[in-house]
């Protein structure tokens, strides 16, 4: 079934099969290719994820594509980013507690990995009493190519 040696080298098929299969799901071609589509684009919205599954499965509703995106945020396999003013991006879910610095410009968003290297990797002042788990930091600022380009600059 595989189309390109792109997809038979991804080691993370192996994960990603075992991971659908401990919470219920069955292994379908649709759920594989939101999850190649979120791999391969990270940060990608919904409607730049439904045009990359396309591009292997012509036929998948763009209705489909968000169900499967939602069904695979809510077992912990793809995280959900909300940026401030900006639509919903996703990306395959490490559990590195890793952060985002977002351009507030051309929307473009970054990894940043962990200060400390394990989360949650920020104290706050106040823990309300919460055994913590993670952070996540945004950061918004301007990226390079905005900084030299401007706001019209084509990525
Ligand atoms: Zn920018
Ligand atoms: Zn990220």
């Amino acid at each position: 079934m595989e189309t390109t040696a792109a997809a038979v080298a991804r080691p993370s098929r192996d994960a990603w099969t075992s991971h659908l299969r401990s919470h219920g799901r069955r292994v379908t071609k649709q759920r594989l290719a939101v999850l190649d589509a979120v791999d391969a684009v990270p940060h990608a919205t919904a409607e730049d994820t439904v045009r990359q599954v396309r591009s292997v499965l012509p036929n998948i509703s763009v209705q489909s594509v968000y169900v499967v995106l939602a069904d695979l945020t809510s077992i912990g396999m793809v995280s959900k980013l909300e940026p401030p003013g900006s639509p919903a991006r996703y990306e395959i879910r490490t559990g590195d507690n890793h952060h985002h610095v977002y351009c507030i410009s051309c929307g473009s968003i970054q990894d940043v990995p962990c200060a400390v290297g394990h989360a949650p990797c920020l104290t706050p002042s106040e823990d309300h009493g919460f055994q913590l788990l993670s952070a996540e930091v945004v950061f918004r600022g301007i990226c390079p190519r905005c900084q030299n380009g401007g706001a019209a600059a084509v990525p």
